[in-house]
Order: structure tokens, then sequence, then C-alpha cells
């Protein structure tokens, strides 16, 4: 894929950008980049699959609430709200440089926004939406729902397997957004793309 238009229009909103053909260069790029430090990350299937929690521990204090290993999740959670470094994915980038995540616990969302020193979202392909309403849609209408579906959530989104109902049901694990327009000037930000299709 080319990144060229998106990889300009995030760099013109304050985000660094790093290009990488595969989820392999990425992560190696990644565990360059991020050694000796407090890493924090949010709910991603992207970085589950890129299996980074395995080699970012090897070198660095990781918490991440997918992987308690015999804690508590809620205090690996909390741990991970107050590391150097933030790590989590996205739900839908737009190529005119818009950002958007949503969240069920916040937490995710809270660790892109304020608290930390360096955050790096990553990126595969099949997140990139051409503007900022379809990115939007995609966020609700493609990574919500699949997301409802691995969690096996009572929700109509997974029982159907199709679409965002706005649900009001207990289970609704879409209750919050974060949008970044521009980079927020409290941190560092580094959007990592990659070529292949990773998470949802
Ligand atoms: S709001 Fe409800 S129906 Fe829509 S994606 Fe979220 S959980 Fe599914």
């Amino acid at each position: 894929m080319d990144f060229s238009k998106l990889a300009q229009n995030l760099k013109d909103n304050g985000f660094a950008v790093s290009c990488y053909a595969t989820a392999a260069e990425a992560s190696d790029y990644l565990n360059s980049q991020i050694d000796g430090e407090t890493v924090g990350i949010g709910g991603s299937m992207t970085v589950e699959e890129m299996g980074l929690y395995d080699t970012l521990k090897t070198h660095n204090e990781v918490y991440w609430h997918w992987h308690p290993e015999g804690r508590p999740a809620e205090e690996v959670r909390a741990l991970g709200s107050r590391t150097d470094v933030f790590l989590t994915s996205v739900n839908g980038i737009a190529e005119t440089g818009e950002i958007i995540n949503i969240d069920g616990s916040g937490n995710r969302v809270a660790g892109m926004l304020y608290g930390h020193k360096k955050v790096y979202l990553i990126a595969g392909e099949n997140k990139v939406a051409p503007d900022y309403d379809q990115a939007l849609w995609r966020a609700r209408n493609i990574a919500a729902p699949l997301n409802a579906k691995r969690l096996n959530c009572k929700t109509p989104c997974a029982v159907n397997g199709d679409r965002c109902y706005d649900c009001k049901v207990p289970g609704r694990i879409c209750r919050g957004v974060a949008l970044l327009w521009k980079a927020p000037t409290s941190m560092q930000f580094e959007v990592v793309l990659v070529g292949e299709k990773l998470g949802y």
C-alpha cells in the first residue's frame, strides 16, 4: 500500500511517522526504539498478532492486562496507565490524517490522549480509510463488531456479524471514542504504518 499521502498528512498534523512493509520489520523497529522503558499496552489485536508483549518484555518493564501473569487484570491495567511509553493500535485512520479509537473500559483512549512520555500507534493497512467519515464508519461498523464477536458479547453486532446497531444492551463495548485531529502537545507521538493486514 502507498502510505505517502497518509504519512504526509500525519506529519502535517504533528505526528512522527514510520512505515514498514511487514509486521516483522515494524516489530524489530519498535524493539530497537523501546528499550529499558516502562511500557503500557492498550487492548490491541495488532499488538497481539505482532507478538510485541513477548519481545518487548525481554528488555523492558511491560504492563498489559491481556497478559496479567497472575496479577489482577485491573491492577495491571492501572500500572499500564502510568508508564513512560504507551503502545496501541487504532480502529480507523483517515488518509486525511485523523486517528480514531473506540473503547469500552477507557484505558486505551485515555492512554492515547495523556499521561505518558511517548505514544506509539500501530496501524496495519486495513485500518486506513479515505477520509474522517469513512474512518469513523470503519471504527464503528467493522472494528467494533469484530471485537464484540471476539469477546462473545451478547450484542446485535456480534450476533449478526454485519454492522453496528448503536445498541443499548449492558454488554455494549463502545462507550468512549478518542479522535486525534492533531498530535496532542503533552506527549511525543509516532504512528507506525504497516503494509499488512493487522488486527480488526
Ligand atoms: S454500539 Fe453496540 S452494536 Fe454497535 S458496535 Fe458497539 S457493541 Fe456493537
